[in-house]
């Protein structure tokens, strides 16, 4: 919602300035997705401002539910035409997270994600970003009457190359006065992009940040991740240390599992070295996630390959999850988001 542009409505048209109070409630903490369904404005107001202002910038063209229910993928369409997807996970019973994109597109072409096939069509705005979490709380709110409870910005893109616009949306979802989650509730997902890491240390110490690594030697991380050529591994490690040392947060690994590509002893042996020399293993959390089909030439590892993977990097003292893939029947999986 442009609230500027509301605000100079309001004052043009002699509308008291506490509506827009009640409009700014009715939008971040009940979810109003249309001008109708904010009740305490008078009707005429309201007639007036449907056809001057939006209050989502996105149109919901699809809404898919996933066969055991704890996966919703949306696809909206921009003001542009061009189109964005945003699924919505429940992990935890009556506690949903939202991964959120934040680019149509990404610049940075990792050969095993469909998003970055198409290398990247534009930044989202702030308020593209921040509507993908109104319209999804708006949804669960209508159909469920659940919340979102948090924000994983691992949808489409790569955040830190649109840093102002997440950062932005960041401020709107932690304001109390407007969605109001916790810090700790939100997550940023990186490839790795170094100068970002240390400007999001400064400015947001109490946000998550998880690290798409994949690889911790720099051929095999080059060929996976393009942007270790602009950041590689020892840059990448270092700006790892610094954000540990500031933050005294802990730091989530991503790893997708590709068999015969990055699944081997050596490579978990690999992994092992390398985040030892960032910072202690009780600062890491490593998600292994196994690979989703994107039509590459890529495979994901057999279950037990994935374990024995698990298994030497928890003997080492690290702790590791193996995500669980939520939505795969609906192409909303990590790496499956290609706003088709
Ligand atoms: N660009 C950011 C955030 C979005 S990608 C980043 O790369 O971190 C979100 C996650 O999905 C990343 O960890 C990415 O590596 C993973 N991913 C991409 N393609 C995948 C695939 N085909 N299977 C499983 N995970 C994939
Ligand atoms: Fe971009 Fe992340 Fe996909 Fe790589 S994995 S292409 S960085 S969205």
């Amino acid at each position: 919602m442009d609230f500027k542009k509301l605000t100079v409505f309001f004052k043009e048209n002699g509308v008291p300035a506490f509506r827009l109070k009640q409009v700014q409630d009715a939008i971040y903490k009940n979810f109003a997705v249309s001008w109708d369904e904010i009740p305490v404005l008078p009707a005429p107001l309201r007639e007036k401002l449907k056809p001057e202002l939006r209050i989502n910038s996105l149109d919901t063209l699809e809404t898919q539910v996933s066969k055991r229910g704890n996966a919703i993928k949306f696809c909206f369409e921009l003001k542009d035409g061009l189109k964005i997807e945003t699924v919505l996970l429940n992990l935890i019973p009556e506690k949903w997270s939202i991964c959120i994109s934040t680019q149509v597109g990404c610049p940075v072409r990792c050969p095993f994600c469909a998003t970055g096939k198409k290398g990247l069509k534009r930044n989202l705005s702030p308020d593209e970003i921040t509507d993908q979490f109104l319209a999804a709380a708006s949804f669960l709110k209508k159909t469920r009457n659940h919340k979102i409870a948090s924000v994983i910005f691992m949808g489409m893109g790569e955040p830190f190359y649109n840093y102002e616009a997440v950062g932005e949306a960041i401020h709107a979802m932690t304001d109390p006065a407007r969605i109001g989650l916790g810090q700790r509730h939100v997550s940023v997902s990186t490839a790795g992009h170094v100068p970002a890491i240390r400007r999001f240390a400064k400015d947001f110490p109490q946000c998550n940040l998880a690290v798409s690594l994949h690889a911790a030697d720099d051929t095999l991380r080059t060929d996976l991740v393009p942007l270790n050529r602009t950041y590689p591994l020892s840059q990448l490690a270092k700006a790892l240390t610094d954000y540990i040392v500031m933050t005294k947060r802990k730091v989530f690994v991503e790893y997708v599992l590709m068999d015969g590509i990055n699944n081997s002893r050596s490579s978990a042996a690999k992994l092992n070295s390398w985040l030892r020399a960032v910072a202690a293993p009780k600062y890491f959390t490593i998600n292994l996630i196994t690979y989703n089909r994107t039509g590459g030439p890529y495979r994901a590892p057999a279950k037990d390959r994935v374990s024995v993977f698990a298994g030497i990097l928890e003997d080492c003292g690290f702790e590791v999850t193996i995500r669980k893939s939520l939505g795969d029947d609906i192409d909303g999986a990590c790496g499956q988001l290609a706003g088709k």
